[in-house]
C-alpha cells in the first residue's frame, strides 16, 4: 500500500526537515564520498560504479575496501581501467578482499569496466544504448546495461584459489530478477540526480523522476515507519512501492530523500529497536508511526532525557 493522501503533507514536511539535518557534511559516512575528490567526470563515474558495487557490509569496511581499490587505480582511474586486462589472476588487486568478494573478482570487475570504456567511451554511453526518455523508470535500461556489461566479461577460467561461491555475480546482480538491486540503483541515483553536494549529476539524459529508490535495511525499516510501504520483504516490489509513495511527495525527484533517511540508520540515530530519547530529537517524529504510538507521558520523559546534559565522567 502506498502513502495515504492525508499523510502526504506531514511526511513531506518531516522529510524536508530531515534533509536539512542530514546533508552533504555527512558524506564521509557514505561510499559516495570516495568519488567526490576526483576532478574528472570519467574518474568520478568509474569510482562511483566500483563504490556502489562494494556498498554492502559495515560503512567503515566498505570505505576501506574502496580506498584500497582507488589506490590501485591511481589518480586517473578511468585511464587505468582502460589499460587493464584480466589475465586469469588478481594482478594489482592481489590482497584486496571485501567480505566474500575476492581479489580475483575485483580484477574481473575492473576488466569489465575497462572493456566498457574501451568499447563505448563511458558507462553513460553504454547505458544510453538501452535508455528511453518515455520509460517511466530506468528499470529496463538498467537490465539492458547489465546484459551488455556481462557480455564484456573476461574469458578464461577462475583460478583454483578463487572462492567457489560465484561472488563475481554478486558484484553485478541481475536487475531483471525479483531483487531490489540496491547497489545498481544506488549508482544510478549518484550519477543521475543533479550535483547537490551529495549526488554527482554526471549523466545528462536520464531524469531523476525515472529513478527507483535503492532499498537497503535502513530504507526498508524507516519507510515502513513513515507509511511509505507496508511490504515486509526488501525486494523489487518494495522498491517500487516506496518509490510510488515518494513520487506523491516529490514527482520530479522522488529519491532525493534517500541519503538523509539512510544517515538515520547508518549513524545509529534510528536503531532497529527504537530508543525513545533518540526519537525525542528525531526530525521525522511527527510522521513516525512509532513515535505517534508513544503515550504523552513517555514522550515528555524522553524529551527531558534528550535535553539533559551528558553525565560527568568519574575521574
Ligand atoms: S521517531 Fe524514532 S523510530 Fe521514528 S524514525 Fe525517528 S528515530 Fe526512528
Amino acid at each position: 500500500m502506498i502513502l495515504p493522501a492525508q499523510d502526504i503533507p506531514i511526511v513531506r514536511k518531516s522529510l524536508d526537515r530531515l534533509m536539512n539535518t542530514y546533508g552533504p557534511s555527512l558524506l564521509d559516512s557514505d561510499p559516495l564520498g570516495m568519488a567526490h575528490p576526483y576532478p574528472r567526470h570519467e574518474d568520478r563515474e568509474v569510482i562511483a560504479f566500483f563504490a556502489a558495487a562494494l556498498a554492502f557490509g559495515k560503512a567503515k569496511s566498505v570505505r576501506a575496501s574502496i580506498r584500497r581499490v582507488s589506490e590501485v587505480l591511481g589518480d586517473r582511474p578511468a585511464e587505468s581501467l582502460r589499460q587493464f586486462e584480466f589475465r586469469g589472476e588478481a594482478g594489482p588487486f592481489a590482497g584486496i578482499v571485501h567480505r566474500w568478494i575476492g581479489s580475483e573478482d575485483l580484477a574481473r570487475f575492473a576488466h569489465l569496466i575497462g572493456a566498457a570504456l574501451r568499447r563505448y567511451g563511458s558507462l553513460e554511453t553504454l547505458f544510453m544504448e538501452g535508455f528511453s526518455p518515455e520509460a517511466p523508470t530506468l528499470q529496463d535500461a538498467l537490465a539492458q546495461f547489465h546484459h551488455r556489461l556481462i557480455d564484456l566479461s573476461p574469458r578464461g577460467r577462475r583460478s583454483k584459489k578463487a572462492p567457489k561461491r560465484d561472488s563475481f555475480q554478486y558484484l553485478l546482480p541481475n536487475p531483471a530478477g525479483a531483487s531490489a538491486c540496491k547497489r545498481l540503483h544506488l549508482f544510478l541515483k549518484w550519477v543521475v540526480r543533479p550535483a547537490d553536494g551529495v549526488d554527482l549529476g554526471l549523466w545528462r539524459a536520464p531524469r531523476p523522476d525515472q529513478l527507483i529508490i535503492p532499498v537497503d535495511t535502513h530504507i526498508a525499516r524507516i519507510s515502513a515507519l513513515l507509511g511509505l510501504t507496508d511490504r515486509r520483504t526488501p525486494d523489487r516490489r518494495m522498491a517500487d512501492e516506496i518509490t510510488a509513495s515518494l513520487r506523491l511527495l516529490n514527482p520530479e525527484d522522488p529519491v532525493k530523500y534517500d541519503f538523509a533517511i539512510t544517515r538515520l540508520g547508518i549513524l545509529g540515530h534510528c536503531p532497529r529497536k527504537p530508543v525513545d530519547h533518540l526519537c525525542a530529537g528525531c526530525p521525522l517524529q511527527d510522521a513516525c508511526r512509532h513515535w505517534r504510538r508513544i503515550p504523552k507521558r513517555k514522550k515528555r520523559a524522553a524529551r527531558e532525557m534528550a535535553s539533559a546534559p551528558p553525565p560527568v565522567p568519574h575521574s
